[in-house]
């Protein structure tokens, strides 16, 4: 469920992220990088069948009305990510805390943020809650489901 979209934004979030690397990982294509919180490496499956630890992380946090724009987006690890990890969104906005978190992932995605990967066949993010961004659109002649 969700899981093509879960998917792309993975796959876009690895392509523009300078740490991301195309690497192989068991004969599979994949793409390598660091967890936005703890630098640990993280895969995503080019063909989309498979994510080694790769988790979608919101930089601010859905619960807080944070979009699914690429801007918003980043690789965690599923440890970052998961119950005991670096969970930020049950803080009430406004927390310190939570405001300085959000501050650091930001800086740090601005950073490493690059033009995607040449030669990769990045799926459509889903466009659903997200504004026009810039026109990302690397593959020509392709035609747009609606
Ligand atoms: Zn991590």
């Amino acid at each position: 469920m969700g899981s093509a979209r879960r998917h792309a934004q993975l796959l876009w979030c690895a392509a523009t992220d300078r740490t991301f690397e195309r690497a192989e990982l068991k004969g599979s294509e994949v793409l390598a990088g660091k967890c936005i919180h703890c630098n640990c490496m993280v895969c995503v499956d080019l063909d989309g069948t498979r994510v080694l630890r790769a988790t979608v992380e919101h930089i601010v946090p859905r619960t807080h009305g944070g979009s699914d724009t690429l801007e918003n987006l980043a690789i965690a690890c599923g440890r970052c990510n998961g119950a005991k990890g670096i969970r930020h969104d049950p803080s009430p906005w406004g927390d310190p805390k939570l405001m300085a978190m959000i501050e650091r992932l930001q800086d740090r995605k601005r950073k490493r943020m690059r033009e995607p990967l040449a030669g990769l066949a990045l799926p459509p993010l889903d466009p659903a809650g997200a504004a026009d961004e810039e026109a990302e659109a690397p593959a020509k002649g392709r035609k747009k489901r609606r």
